[in-house]
């Protein structure tokens, strides 16, 4: 039976939830996670909540905090009832804070959004004193720069998120990876990967819900609380228009939790005009090699094609995890087929199976390959609460090793690319760590991290022993670029005149040093130069 093998032969990949369930598609003792039909306080419009919201907002501009004024004007924007006052106050007070943090053309379109959302007559008049200051200082040429990540290369022709001197090839065990087809220098970027698939787990009033990216002139969905658009081409195309009014629980937590699944099937079944359209390219890309060299990722079938063959966990014998897993897919289950498109294609008894399935396959993807990022709660002890999520499809390409050669920089919506930290010789393979504070770390150390955060064995070149002699440690050490960039205090982000040059100085001298230093073989001396490196790049 398909859907129960893996390419590589591994059997038991998927525990059959549908045979367990007795052949039944629908399971009763989940039923009371899915709560249905009762209004809920934290998904629909509300003026009070929005006008309590604003009041916030209008606290933290007094106090001179405008990155979080601002967020409360989103979140009294998501809550306010589509064509009320509300609205309109909203933008102008978020044009203010853009204003206060000298992004001039953000201000300007929220200036418009206002007075297009019926802002009172008697006050454009000072709407427009705000517009004439935003002219002022763009004509100064004061609008500032904002970081997105650019390939350093023209970009390779059949995977335009990596540069043309890059290819996807085969390594000496036979998996898929990313090689050099020439030399690069270090600092560079090299891949920069838009994410197939984003989630953001809690509604924030300064975040895009499609593409995460931040702090825009974000218009709030018409109907709902949860979302919040950056553009037309996100509001317009987006599988929100099928998850809009859809939730799992009134734990945004809990909801987040399942909706992502939700969000994650949407996006396959998106493509697909039938049941049986679907079934067939999903079995045949699982069925087929999952080592076969792509021959692109650039139409979004083969895109789902790449997303469907990334690794996934063995199937879990544990009790627990198995409970986890099933009370997951029966939930999204649930809510998806409350969806009228959804429901339509799969209501024939004889895609159901296939069906959960599909859905099971859909979250061990993003479970195993996803970049999630969150924080610690305080009042929830050790309790890690994700935010967004992004699953890219090149980390299936990626080869991880404890000696790197590239780094993930900073991340810029669901945008994220690769640097160089070390040059790469032609044909030599692109290699990240999973962990960046193993770059310091011993051997027992590191295979200890591995082992309890991703189950991993290491078998990287400096585990298998391929370390830098000690003449070359002793050499490394009296480097005056290493003296240098290890003695000195990293500079803040966005610092001074001063600061910036004070960057600029460390990072020549770490480049410098990467250089001459990068093809020989790791010692701690080294990872601590790179993870100084790593730092600085991200800061800069
Ligand atoms: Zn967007
Ligand atoms: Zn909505
Ligand atoms: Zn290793």
């Amino acid at each position: 039976m398909l859907w129960k093998k893996e390419s590589n032969g591994n059997d038991s990949m998927y525990v059959d939830l549908y045979a367990l369930n007795g052949g039944r598609a629908s399971f009763d003792k989940v039923d009371c996670f899915a709560r249905q039909g009762k209004p809920s306080s934290t998904f629909n419009k509300n003026g009070v909540v929005s006008l309590q919201k604003r009041n916030e907002g209008d606290k933290y501009f007094s106090q001179g905090k405008w990155t979080r004024a601002m967020e409360l004007y989103g979140e009294s924007l998501c809550y306010a009832e589509h064509g009320s006052k509300n609205v309109n106050l909203a933008y102008a007070n978020r044009s203010a804070c853009f204003l206060k943090m000298k992004r001039y053309n953000e201000c300007l379109i929220d200036i418009e959004l206002a007075k297009e959302a019926g802002y009172p007559a008697n006050l454009i008049p000072q709407l427009d004193q705000r517009k004439e200051e935003c002219l002022k200082a763009i004509d100064e040429g004061a609008q500032p720069v904002m970081f997105e990540p650019k390939l350093s290369f023209e970009p390779n022709e059949n995977f335009p998120c990596m540069a043309n001197v890059l290819k996807i090839d085969r390594d000496a065990q036979g998996d898929l990876g990313i090689f050099a087809k020439e030399h690069i220098d270090v600092g560079q970027t090299i891949v920069v990967e838009k994410a197939f698939m984003t989630y953001l787990y809690t509604h924030h009033g300064w975040k895009c819900n499609i593409c995460l990216k931040e702090y825009g002139n974000f218009v709030p969905c018409k109907k709902c609380t949860v979302a919040m658009f950056c553009s037309e081409e996100c509001q317009g195309n987006s599988l929100h228009k099928y998850e809009c009014g859809l939730r799992y629980s009134d734990s945004v937590m809990m909801n987040g939790f399942i909706m992502r699944v939700v969000r994650g099937c949407l996006l396959a079944i998106d493509m697909f005009s039938d049941a049986d359209e679907l079934m067939t390219f999903v079995e045949q890309a699982i069925s087929s090699d999952r080592n076969q060299i792509p021959s692109t990722l650039l139409d979004e079938k083969s895109q789902y094609e790449a997303f469907l063959k990334l690794p996934i966990k063995p199937a879990s014998t544990e009790h627990h995890e198995f409970m986890i897993n099933l009370t997951i897919a029966f939930s999204a289950q649930k809510l998806l087929m409350r969806i009228p498109r959804v429901n339509s294609m799969f209501k024939l008894e004889k895609y159901r199976r296939f069906f959960m399935h599909f859905i099971t396959h859909q979250y061990q993807v993003m479970e195993n390959n996803s970049f999630i990022c969150g924080s610690n709660h305080d009042d929830m002890d050790d309790d890690y609460v994700p935010f967004e999520s992004r699953t890219g499809l090149m980390i299936g390409y990626k080869k991880h090793s404890c000696a790197p050669n590239v780094m993930v920089s900073r991340t810029v919506g669901h945008k994220f690319g690769l640097i160089t930290v070390r040059p790469v010789m032609k044909g030599q393979q692109i290699l990240h760590a999973v962990i960046v504070p193993l770059l310091t770390l011993s051997k027992r150390e590191r295979h200890q991290i591995l082992w309890q955060d991703r189950k991993m064995l290491c078998k990287c070149a400096r585990c298998e022993g391929v370390t830098a002699s000690k003449v070359l440690c002793k050499r490394i050490q009296s480097d005056p670029d290493y003296q240098y960039i290890t003695q000195q205090s990293i500079p803040p982000t966005r610092g001074d005149d001063d600061a910036k040059q004070s960057m600029q100085t460390m990072i020549d001298k770490c480049e410098r040093f990467l250089r001459q230093y990068g093809q020989t073989a790791w010692c701690n001396e080294f990872g601590r130069v790179v993870t100084i490196y790593m730092t600085l790049v991200d800061r800069q």
